[in-house]
């Protein structure tokens, strides 16, 4: 399938979806706390997205690699967990944990998609240092978004901070494109070898909006599962961290459609 480039009216309509999607992060940001579970999480994401008049677009969702469609609207994934976290109502948050949120929806037929990972209280050194750090490949990852780079380019961006701090990306795993659907061409591979295995590359131009999601861990590139069908954890089982933002490539450079508060 070719990748869509949009117009910048169209980009505006994506951004009302993404700011949308911002909201109903940093209303669950604020929300959690020790003794919470995952599912409360999710019903919580439900209702501030129909407040907003945003469909969850992740909710009944079937993605290339399942079978069956995912029964929530929100992916929380915690610690060791690095995506597609399925909430479940006996998965309690503990002072301590890192949580990955990520949300999609729609918006007057233009979607947005974002993830933040969330500190509980006071978390280790070195889960502060594996969210900063994935927070900055996201960061880099954005600058190269403009007309003549490459995907591979994002992928190199991601893979250089990783190395920087001793972590690692994740292997099999990425963002995409999104406008009118939520995942759309091109995979976007967060580690090279990942990328090498595809034998694709794009050459990035003016009116693509690319989903792009960082996720690093502390000590492995693996990536294996949880056994609920969904749920992706760290191979060796150590924390991991998420975090997603969506660029419109412009000739005027990239402009990142999800604006958090904070930054
Ligand atoms: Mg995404
Ligand atoms: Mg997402």
């Amino acid at each position: 399938m070719a990748v869509e480039l949009y117009s910048f009216k169209e980009i505006e309509k994506i951004r009302r979806a993404c700011s949308v999607v911002v909201e109903v992060l940093e209303s669950l940001a604020k929300a959690i706390r020790p003794g919470m579970s995952a599912y409360e999480l999710d019903m919580l994401a439900r209702e501030e997205a129909k407040k907003r008049g945003a469909k969850p677009a992740f909710l009944n969702y079937k993605p290339p690699f399942s079978n069956e469609p995912f029964p929530a609207s929100l992916c929380v994934s915690i610690n060791e967990a690095v995506v597609h976290g399925l909430p479940k109502k006996e998965q309690v948050i503990k002072e301590g944990d890192i949580v990955s949120l990520d949300f999609g929806a729609y918006v007057e037929g233009y979607a947005g998609d974002s993830a933040i990972t969330v500190a509980v209280g006071q978390v280790s050194k070195e889960k502060e240092l594996l969210m900063k750090a994935t927070k900055e490949a996201l960061e880099e990852a954005v600058k190269v978004c403009v007309p003549g780079n490459w995907v591979s380019d994002i992928v190199e961006a991601i893979y250089r901070v990783a190395k920087k701090y001793g972590f690692y990306p994740l292997k099999n795993l990425g963002g995409h494109g999104i406008g009118r659907k939520v995942h759309e061409e091109p995979f976007i591979p967060n580690h090279p070898d990942t990328l090498r295995q595809e034998k694709k590359d794009y050459k990035l131009r003016q009116g693509m909006v690319l989903a792009i999601e960082p996720m690093l861990a502390v000590g492995t590139d693996e990536i294996s599962h949880d056994g609920d069908r969904w749920t992706v954890i760290t191979a060796d089982r150590s924390p991991s961290a998420h975090y997603e933002y969506v660029v419109a490539v412009t000739k005027q450079g990239p402009i990142v459609l999800t604006e958090y508060r904070d930054g």
